[in-house]
This record gives C-alpha cells, structure tokens and sequence, in this order.
C-alpha cells in the first residue's frame, strides 16, 4: 500500500468503521470482513460490518456472523445508510466496483469517510484512497492477512480470525490447487495455522455442511441439466427458477456445481446460468489461459478473475442460455488451442 505510514497514523486512534463486500458473500467475502472487523475490533475501533444481500448457513460459525447487517433486510437500510454516512473510515472488500455491492454502491460512493479498497480482482475501479490491491492474491483474506503483517500486527491475530481468513484462502484455492495457490498462499496458511486455525474443522463446517435437499438438487443439476459441447470443449448447467423452487434451493446451494462442469475431461470452459429473483447470473470457469474475464466483460459486462469470473445477464433466462451458446463458435480456436496447451501440460 502506498502511504501504508499515513495508514497507520489514521487507525491509531478509534474510528468508526464500515466494512462492506460483495453481494451474495462467499467464503472469501465474509472471512475478511469479519477478519478484518475483529482485528480493527481488538485495535479499539467501532466496526460494523453489513452485507449487500444474504449469505450462505455454511458461513454463520466465523466470529461476528451475528452482528453482520444484511442491507437487504427490512430496516436495516436506513441503519446502513446511517452508518455509511456517519464512517470515519469504508472498507471495501472482495469486490472491485461499487455496482457489485448494488445499493450501498451509491451510499459508499457519496459517502464523506476515508475509502480503502482491499482486494484481486482485475481492473479495479480507482474509489479509494487507499489501495491494498494485488491480482496476484489468490483471496482477500491472503491480502488481509499481509496487511496486518504490513501493520506489524499478526500477533493480533487470534484462533478464531485465522479460521475465518482461512476460510477464504482455502475456497478461493478451490482447496489449494487452482493455479493461484502460491508459495506465498502456503505459507500465509502456515502462519495462520501456528496462530491458531483449525484446518480439518473449517474444511468439515464448510463442505461437509450440505442440506439432503441440496445433495438431491446437485444430483438433478448434473443429471438432468449439464450440458457438454465437445466441438467448444464446454460444458455448461443451466438452472431456472423453476429448477430451483422446486428444490428450495437456498443461497449457496449452487456454488460448486460450476466446478464440476469444469472437472470433465477435455472441458476448459464451464458455466452455470442461473434464474434468480434479481436477475439471470452467470458463473463462469476455466483451465489454462482461456479468460473468462475478458469473456465475462466482453459479452455480459461482467468481470473477476482469468481463470474464476461472473456477469448479469439483461436478456431473460431462455435468451441467455441461447446467447452463450451462440457465442461459442466466436472462441472455438480459442477454447481447443487452449486444451492443446492443457493435454501438454498434464504430460
Ligand atoms: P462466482 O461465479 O463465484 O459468483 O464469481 C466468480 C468471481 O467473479 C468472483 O471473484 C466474483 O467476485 C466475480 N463476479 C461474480 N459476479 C460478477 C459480476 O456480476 N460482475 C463482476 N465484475 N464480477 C463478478
Ligand atoms: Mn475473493
């Protein structure tokens, strides 16, 4: 971070903090945030940390779930908005654009407070004053934990925020073997472990969590709709809202589902179109160097990671399925050069 001396100075002296990040938090969203709540909570400030929308159950054990604000709910907008405008200091974390938090976007933005952008993702959008930014981070809360570093601060670190920032590195790694998973993420892991981390039992609330409703809804999922275009070396799961009603499908019930489209031999690109309330969103994944980023903010003003990104869709649900697959003739040399490179790689 560049003035990280001026940093220091301004929380030196209680603050009132917000903390914010992404709609629909995942693991990395939600361990930083309360990660970083519970390290400015230990430095005497007043944080609060408030979400855009709801977030999965296999998420409520991290220390201060409950005191988490969903903007979403009932009255808690004009609490936020009180709390936004009255923020000596913003965090903004795990997102890279304000649109990604939806309505508190336009109250951080009109917001007097010192901004502070923590975060990976590609092509930032410049809000902050302060920037502690590297698209090389596999997650936020390998970001947060280096900041606290930065700060001269781990031995702040207790058991229960190294669980939390733990959390976030091992989903972001997709468990420590995507090809972010680096040296570095190694060893921010041993420290947090020495600090206290329960691995195994993180892993155990995390994925061994699942709903008899959700483990029947993936088996449908793959079943009945994934869909393989060998010819574009993609495979894509398309679920609409009738899919999901019909399972009482909840927040996070779907995450992982777009992973193994990808885990399919021979497949670089995967997607899940989904039919939500808000809109139809896509999930999107891929091996090697095809972008789905670029694919992301080229055709649906989207964005993320290269290998790990995400879009809205404007057309209904039905045309969007029809658009991505219309798409694909466009990256057919693309998408088999791509696995060319792959099969090499693996021998
Ligand atoms: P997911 O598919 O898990 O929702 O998101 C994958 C990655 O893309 C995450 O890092 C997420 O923050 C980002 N992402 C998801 N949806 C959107 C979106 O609508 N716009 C942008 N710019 N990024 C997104
Ligand atoms: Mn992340």
């Amino acid at each position: 971070m560049q003035n990280l001396q001026l940093f220091k100075e301004l929380l030196s002296s209680p603050k009132k903090i917000v903390i914010t990040t992404h709609h629909k938090p995942d693991a990395d969203a939600l361990g930083s945030s309360l990660g970083l709540a519970g390290y400015l909570k230990k430095k005497g400030h007043q944080v609060s940390v408030i979400t855009p929308s709801d977030y999965p159950d296999f998420l409520a054990w991290m220390k201060g779930n409950e005191e988490v604000i969903n903007f979403e709910n009932g009255e808690n907008k004009d609490k936020s908005a009180e709390l936004v405008s009255g923020a000596d200091m913003i965090f903004c974390l795990d997102f890279n654009n304000l649109s990604r938090i939806n309505g508190l976007g336009k109250m951080v933005e009109e917001a007097k407070s010192i901004k502070v952008l923590i975060d990976h993702h590609q092509e930032p959008q410049h809000f902050a004053d302060f920037e502690y930014w590297s698209a090389d981070a596999a997650a936020t809360c390998e970001l947060v934990f280096d900041l606290i570093v930065d700060l001269g601060e781990s031995y702040l670190i207790d058991g229960d925020l190294a669980n939390a920032l733990y959390a976030g590195i091992m989903t972001d790694t997709g468990q420590f073997k995507h090809p972010n998973t680096t040296k570095n993420v190694h060893l921010v892991t041993a420290q947090l472990i020495d600090l206290g981390a329960d691995t195994a039992m993180v892993g155990k609330l995390i994925y061994d969590n699942n709903s008899l409703n959700r483990l029947k809804f993936t088996g449908f999922a793959l079943s009945q709709r994934l869909k393989v275009l060998e010819k574009y070396r993609t495979a894509y799961i398309a679920l609409s809202a009738k899919d999901l009603s019909e399972y009482q499908s909840r927040t996070g019930d779907t995450e992982g589902l777009v992973n193994m489209a990808l885990s399919l031999k021979g497949i670089v690109f995967a997607a899940l179109i989904t039919e939500r309330e808000d809109g139809v969103k896509l999930s999107l994944r891929s091996k090697g160097d095809f972008s789905v980023s670029a694919f992301a903010k080229e055709n649906f003003n989207g964005g993320g990671h290269a290998n790990a990104s995400g879009a809205s869709s404007d057309d209904n649900f039905e045309d969007t399925v029809k658009k991505f697959e219309a798409l694909l003739p466009r990256y057919e040399a693309a998408l088999n050069d791509n696995h060319q490179k792959e099969v090499l790689q693996q021998t």
